[in-house]
């Protein structure tokens, strides 16, 4: 705790002991008020100001320290001023209090709470980010909840101390006119507990749920107007229509028809979209026989004299094409109608909230829906570099047409796609110039894993250049340049071919999202609420064209919700549940991380312990030649709760399930470190990180009486 906190600390400490040390409690009692009521008014004639003054101060302080007899003061209030003035003034000297102990809370204890709880608060703060000002008008309406305790829990939130202030003061309205109205007929008044009626506390409970049930009236005639202007269909052909059939779509489709829905899948390209033609499985396939020729370049170590090796870049492109071609089953139109999805190959157009008009070879149709699933994904993002258009370029999606392999190859983008192609084109002996503008790869990890990434690639021969901005492309004597800045200077880089990935743009336009007003997020990507949905209520987005994740698994994931979202909802509504969302980068090192690493830690103020197993201790790594890399796992100080875990090495992304279900189903460390793993397997890894944290957690205090006990058992 930092010395302001300390003193403010100690200063609150000493005014609440001397509260109760000099029994000034006795004062604020329905007994003393009586007693002593006569005087105060005949003050209050002779020094108005000064009454409401010292009247006031005494209110504040004993609400801003949280002490009780707010209640008593208040009928003191009405039974001094009378009923407005009391009103006027108790509801600024409450809110004013209130507002001092919210402050107080936030400035001495929320620092810590966030880095105890900081991954739970964040959910909190959005939740309080969302709705924070309905919930405290609720609970400010109804007298029940105490007063203090909502101040000071409120204090620990992210709430806007504005928003605290005149919230508080409206909702706190109507409860002080009750008191101070009671305060008037203080002669008539025998205990406090007459005050708050159970009829009157039901009108209370009521008034207070009003906002909630208003806030859902709100939202329907929010819906009701953006409907306004579309003319409903009498009956509908499907229940749901979905517009894409890459991952999100078809899961979406497979879920609706699995529940006896009636659904239509539209797509107009590819069936499998991205992941299966032109990323997931194409990138895997092509980064296997670029490994596979690693390995033989390492022949000597595994103990074989001599590996030559001899191959046709296009026959690993055509190999590319073969495996795409054996998966397709999995996504194909035969499938899917089997499954009882109607499928239509063409391009959708949305044409009304319930309407979407499809082109197939030259045919219109329109189907009507009662709700609408956009999984349109997303594209490769080409930057406005001068001189883009003229060099011409590649990108994730025309790179597999390649049948020659590029002698120079520029890649720009060092995330995860870039990566991953970099190091496969390297390893088929393109000379590869990665180019980051930020000053490391793989910048969403953590920089001792961006650290070994780039040591294994400019090892490999890569051209790592971190901190490079391209400027222009330009054509010298006939050879393609870049031209980018590096601390202040222009580099030159010549090259080949040049492959652009430095992110993907959803696509939102050219299929009616425009002429409907779906929101689009300042991120570009359709914006939907925690239920999928997008501004039109039966309108839902899934997959890269909603983010906030590109992945397979994302997409599939939130297709779940969507799909029971749009067909049960009006029962019951699921929010999608981004609690532990796993994902790896298939380079190697395989790079792979669930939940939190130190950076995000760091950034979100919570705090963290980390537990570290180094790979190259690990037997079966040794014997397979790929002893290097580690499994590292933060956990909150003293706590055996997994927060986040980031694996390097090989089969990364496989040795990770074991943590997502841990983090899932939140079994800790301890348990892990019960559970039998194969030996010799790299899974052991799992296992011995979870010894680390064991051993670093030992109670050396107990061990130190146990091997005491010991000596004592030789004798
Ligand atoms: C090189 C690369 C490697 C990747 N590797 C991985 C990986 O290893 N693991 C992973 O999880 N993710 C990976 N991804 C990401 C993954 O491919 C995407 O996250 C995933 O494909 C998103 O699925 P989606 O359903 O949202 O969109 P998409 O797969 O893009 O499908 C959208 C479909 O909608 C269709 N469509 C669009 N508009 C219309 C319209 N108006 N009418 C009809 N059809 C329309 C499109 O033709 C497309 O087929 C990779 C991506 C790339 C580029």
């Amino acid at each position: 705790m930092t010395p302001s906190r300390i003193a403010l600390l100690i200063f609150i400490a000493a005014l609440i002991t001397a509260f109760f040390s000099f029994d000034l409690q006795s004062y604020l009692t329905l007994e003393t008020l009586k007693t002593q009521q006569a005087a105060i008014a005949g003050y209050r004639n002779d020094h108005p100001g000064m009454a409401i003054a010292v009247y006031g101060l005494v209110y504040v302080a004993v609400t801003g320290l949280s002490l009780p007899g707010a209640a008593i003061l208040t009928l003191a209030g009405g039974a001094v001023f009378g009923l407005l003035w009391g009103t006027v003034i108790v509801s600024f000297a409450s809110s004013i209090g209130a507002t001092l102990a919210f402050l107080a809370a936030r400035f001495l204890f929320r620092d810590a709470v966030k880095s105890k709880f900081g991954d739970r608060l964040q959910a909190i703060d959005a939740g309080i980010a969302k709705e924070g000002g309905l919930y405290l008008f609720t609970l400010r309406l109804v007298p029940v909840f105490p007063f203090f305790v909502i101040n000071l829990a409120m204090g620990l939130t992210n709430l806007k101390t504005s928003t605290f202030y005149w919230i508080s003061q409206v909702g706190m309205l109507a409860g002080t006119l009750v008191y101070v109205n009671a305060g008037t007929q203080l002669g008539q008044m025998e205990s406090l507990a007459g005050i708050l009626s159970p009829g009157l506390l039901g009108s209370f409970v009521l008034l207070g749920v009003f906002p909630l049930i208003a806030n859902k009236i709100v939202a329907a005639v929010k819906a009701n107007k953006i409907y306004a202007k579309w003319t409903k269909p009498a009956h509908f052909d499907n229940n749901i229509v979905v517009i894409g059939a890459g991952s999100g779509g078809l899961v979406t489709s497979y879920i609706a028809a699995a529940v006896k829905a009636k659904v239509t899948l539209i797509e107009k390209h590819k069936m499998g979209g991205d992941c299966l033609n032109t990323g997931c499985v194409p990138s895997k396939a092509l980064i296997r026989s670029a490994k596979w020729l690693a390995h033989v370049k390492r022949a000597a170590e595994f103990g074989i004299k001599k590996a030559d090796v001899d191959f046709d870049f296009a026959d690993v492109m055509e190999r590319v094409q073969a495996v795409i071609k054996t998966v397709e089953p999995h996504d194909s139109v035969q499938r899917y109608s089997d499954l009882g999805v109607a499928v239509i190959e063409g391009e959708a157009k949305i044409l009304s909230p319930w309407e979407v008009r499809v082109s197939t070879g030259g045919k219109i149709h329109t189907l009507t829906t009662r709700a609408i699933v956009i999984a349109a994904g997303a594209r490769p993002l080409v930057p406005p570099i001068p001189g883009i258009e003229a060099i011409g370029y590649l990108t994730s999606d025309s790179i597999w047409a390649l049948r020659e392999l590029p002698k120079r190859l520029l890649v720009l983008g060092g995330g995860p796609i870039g990566s991953e192609l970099a190091q496969s084109f390297a390893r088929f002996g393109s000379a590869v110039t990665q180019m980051e503008k930020a000053p490391r790869l793989l910048v969403r990890e953590d920089s001792d894993v961006s650290d070994i990434v780039m040591a294994k690639f400019r090892q490999e021969g890569i051209n790592v250049l971190v901190g490079h901005t391209a400027q222009e492309f330009i054509i010298d004597n006939g050879e393609k340049i870049l031209l980018a800045e590096h601390q202040g200077e222009v580099v030159r880089i010549a090259f080949d071919q040049v492959l652009l990935a430095i992110g993907r743009v959803a696509n939102t336009q050219g299929y009616g999202l425009e002429e409907l007003g779906v929101e689009v997020s300042a991120k570009g990507t359709v914006a939907v609420n925690d239920f999928q949905e997008t501004n039109y209520p039966n309108i839902f987005a899934v997959g890269d064209v909603a983010g906030p994740y590109q992945f397979t698994h994302t997409a599939a994931h939130q297709a779940w919700y969507a799909a029971v979202n749009a067909l049960f909802g009006s029962f019951k509504k699921f929010r999608t549940d981004y609690s532990v969302i796993p994902w790896s980068t298939f380079i190697d090192p395989e790079v792979a991380r669930v939940g939190l690493n130190e950076q995000e830690a760091t950034e979100q103020g919570i705090a963290y312990e980390i537990s570290t197993y180094h790979i190259d201790d690990l037997d079966r790594a040794i014997a397979d030649g790929e002893a290097h890399g580690f499994v590292k796992v933060l956990t909150p100080p003293g706590k055996d709760r997994i927060l986040g875990v980031t694996i390097v090495g090989e089969h990364a992304g496989d040795l990770l399930a074991e943590f997502v279900l841990a983090m899932k189903y939140k079994i800790g460390l301890n348990k892990l470190l019960g559970t039998i793993h194969i030996y010799p397997t790299m899974a052991e890894a799992n296992k011995y990180v979870a010894g680390v944290w064991k051993r670093n957690h030992a109670p050396q205090g107990l061990l130190l009486w146990v091997a005491r006990f010991h000596d004592w058992r030789r004798g």
